[in-house]
This record gives structure tokens, C-alpha cells and sequence, in this order.
């Protein structure tokens, strides 16, 4: 079989050189070939000697995903369903502003946390993303998009690891994926540009506060156990106590001097100004000083699965309110590509679901949570 030449950071892909009898400089090329210039033809790499190329071609490729459908959205947003074998498509998202173009991109088939507001955790877990396959998303949406908008410079100047999967169950592909990113011989994003999210997978944070620290968000969603446990199952493994205690271990090697704290606002079940006000103790208690934390509230994002109803506005904004009083700066996530499903939580891709998660979540949602509608202003019902 060849080698995936996508699978490999620039020490990877050295090391592979070093097999071959080659020096490690010609990795330096052969990787700006593939990143800088999207090539996955050997023989476009003209100033690689003619035996080299040879050589190459014998026992390696550049593999992209294919591209089961692309979706346009008409704010800009665009969408890819790529194939990744064995009855698995993963998804990746491009969400362009006027400042910056993020990709969102996807690192597991499913996800095995099981979520309950999530459509990715609904629909159970089949594998783990090689970091050929993690990096393939980037490397095909770079270079789309290039040619697609005629442009010869970087398109792409964020990543976030907020697709389908939870990246820090897939640590190992992870990190050399997350290092192509950085490098400057690749992609050169600076690590305030790419961005872990993950629900709380305390010993993976730890370490990759040592091997990689890029910006971390975290997937918080709920100011206490109780609540936590049912919206995001890890919790019971890594209770809230140990998940900010981590996340202020790691503003130490963070790229910012603050951690993102992800909130989804799901109507009725942790959207109150009593949950607000339970939120700012929590990180109050928590944290070495006030700023050390920013929150990003998301409007939950429906679908048909969940049972599950986005806060209104004027609750999201009471929410915020509370927040922001307080000191913490919070912003609320703007919604992007909703005519194509492409926003937080909705991307599904079509996934073999090899464990049970999905009946669990399922059963779950009949017994534990109904959301109990229990506050709303006058205000609130007039939005
Ligand atoms: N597994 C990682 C990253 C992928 S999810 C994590 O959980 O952090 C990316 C973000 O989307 C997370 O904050 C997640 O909680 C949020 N999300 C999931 N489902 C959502 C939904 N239906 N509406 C809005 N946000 C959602
Ligand atoms: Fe997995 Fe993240 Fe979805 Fe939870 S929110 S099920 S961790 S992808």
C-alpha cells in the first residue's frame, strides 16, 4: 500500500525521507509542494530530482477525501461531505467574514461522548480520523477555495476543531494534524488561529497543554454537575471541579492569556438568569482572576432528534447580560450557513454507528430531560 504523504508533520514526513535515503531538507519541499501549492502530482514538483519523483511514485501518494456533496449557503457558508470509507462521510465547514475565513473541520465518524443536544453524538461513534484524514480537509478546502476566488494567498486563516468528534478522543492523529497547521511550511497558522474545542477530556487537555497548546475552547453548557452530567455524559468521568482546575492549568501554555468557555442555550433547561448567576460563581471560584475566561453563548441549533428548543433571543440576551455584569466578556455566537445545516451541533455526516450510543442517548432523552419552562419576563414573551 502507499503511504499518505497527508498522514505526516514536517518530522513525519523527514523521518519518511530519511527511509528512503533521501536528506531531510527534500521533506521541506516535498511539504511545501503539497501544502504551500496543493499538489498531489509528483510530477509537478519540478525541483524534486527526476529520480526522486520516481522513487516517490512508487511507494507513496498524496490521498485526498472525495467529496460526497458540496452545499452553498447563501450567506457565503460553504459545506463539504467528504467519504471517508466504509459507509462513513465526515464533514467540514468553510464560514467566511469580512476580517477572516474559519474551517471548521471534523475529527472523529460520529463522536462517542453522546451529547444530548448534539447531532453528531446522536448518531454514535464508527472511528477515529487518521491525520491524513483530519489534514485532507484543510489541504482540499485551502486549495478549492483558491482557485475557486482566483487567489494566490491564503484563504483559509482559522481552524477549528469544532466539526464532528471530539478531537481529544483522537489525540494521537490529532497533534501531528494540529502541527501542519502551524507550521510555516505548511499552513503557518499561529496557535491563537487554530482552536481545540472539546467537552472536557481533562488528561488530553493536560497533555496537550505540553505537546501542542493552540487556543482551547471548552464545552461547558452547564454550571453544575447535576445539569453537566445529563448534557454531556464526560462530566461523570471529569466533574467541574477537575475541568477548571485543567482549563486554569492550562492558561499557562495558552496561547491567550484566556480559555473559551462554549455554552449552548438550550430553551427551558440551562438558560435561566438563576444558571447565570450559578455560572459566575463557578468560574469566579474557579479562576486566578476575573478575565481569565471569555464565554461564547451558541443558540442551539434544532434538530428533529433532540426534542430540544433554542432559547429566544431575549433570553440569550438576558443570559448574556448577567455575564457581562459581572465582568466575564461574553459574546453570542452568530448562526451561520442555517439553509444548509452547516451550524454548530447540525453536522451529522452519515456515520456507521459501531456502538450503542445512539439507542443510549435515545432511551435518555425520554427519562431525564424534559425542559422544565420555568422563566419568562414579560419581555421575553413579546420577542
Ligand atoms: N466535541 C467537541 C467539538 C465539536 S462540537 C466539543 O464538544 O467541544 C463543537 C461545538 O458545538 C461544541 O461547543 C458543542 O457543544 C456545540 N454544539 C453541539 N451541538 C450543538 C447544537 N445542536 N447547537 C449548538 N451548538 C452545539
Ligand atoms: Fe461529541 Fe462534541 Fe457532539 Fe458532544 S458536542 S457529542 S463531544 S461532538
Amino acid at each position: 500500500m502507499l503511504a499518505n504523504l497527508l498522514d505526516h508533520d514536517l518530522e513525519g514526513l523527514a523521518a519518511f525521507c530519511e527511509r528512503l535515503g533521501e536528506k531531510r531538507f527534500r521533506a521541506t519541499q516535498l511539504f511545501r509542494w503539497i501544502h504551500q501549492k496543493g499538489a498531489s502530482n509528483f510530477d509537478d514538483m519540478t525541483d524534486l530530482a527526476r529520480p526522486l519523483r520516481e522513487k516517490l511514485r512508487g511507494v507513496a501518494q498524496v490521498q485526498p477525501l472525495a467529496v460526497n456533496t458540496e452545499q452553498r449557503s447563501a450567506d457565503g457558508t460553504i459545506k463539504w461531505l467528504f467519504d471517508v470509507g466504509g459507509g462513513d462521510a465526515v464533514e467540514a465547514v468553510f464560514i467566511p467574514e469580512s476580517d477572516r475565513g474559519t474551517l471548521c473541520i471534523s475529527s472523529q465518524a460520529g463522536c462517542a461522548v453522546g451529547c444530548r443536544f448534539c447531532s453528531t453524538g446522536h448518531q454514535g461513534f464508527s472511528r477515529n480520523l487518521s491525520t491524513g484524514e483530519i489534514v485532507a480537509q484543510l489541504w482540499y478546502a485551502e486549495h478549492f477555495l483558491r482557485r475557486h476566488l482566483q487567489r494566490d494567498e491564503r484563504v483559509i486563516t482559522n481552524v477549528v476543531m469544532m466539526g464532528m468528534g471530539e478531537p481529544l478522543q483522537n489525540y494521537a492523529a490529532l497533534v501531528p494534524a494540529l502541527r501542519v497547521m502551524l507550521d510555516d511550511h505548511a499552513y503557518g497558522l499561529s496557535r491563537r488561529r487554530v482552536t481545540v474545542s472539546t467537552s472536557g477530556v481533562v488528561p488530553m487537555m493536560e497533555r496537550l497543554a505540553r505537546d501542542c497548546p493552540v487556543a482551547l475552547a471548552v464545552s461547558l453548557h452547564a454550571p453544575n454537575d447535576s445539569l453537566r452530567d445529563n448534557l454531556v455524559p464526560l462530566n461523570r468521568k471529569y466533574p467541574l471541579h477537575e475541568l477548571l482546575q485543567t482549563c486554569v492549568a492550562y492558561l499557562d501554555h495558552a496561547p491567550r492569556d484566556f480559555v473559551t468557555f462554549e455554552y449552548c442555550m438550550i430553551d427551558g433547561v440551562n438558560d435561566t438568569p438563576e444558571h447565570a448567576r450559578e455560572l459566575v460563581e463557578l468560574v469566579r471560584t474557579a479562576g486566578p482572576r476575573s478575565n481569565w475566561c471569555k464565554f461564547n453563548l451558541i443558540p442551539f441549533n434544532p434538530f428533529p432528534a433532540s426534542g430540544l428548543e433554542g432559547s429566544s433571543a431575549a433570553r440569550i440576551a438576558a443570559f448574556a447580560r448577567i455575564l457581562v455584569d459581572a465582568g466575564l466578556v461574553t459574546t453570542t455566537r452568530k448562526t451561520r450557513g442555517d439553509d444548509i445545516d452547516a451550524a454548530c451541533g447540525q453536522l451529522a455526516g452519515d456515520v456507521r454507528d459501531r456502538t450503542r450510543v445512539a439507542g443510549r442517548i435515545a432511551r435518555q432523552r425520554t427519562i431525564t430531560l424534559k425542559p422544565v419552562t420555568t422563566f419568562a419576563t414579560e419581555h421575553e414573551k413579546d420577542d
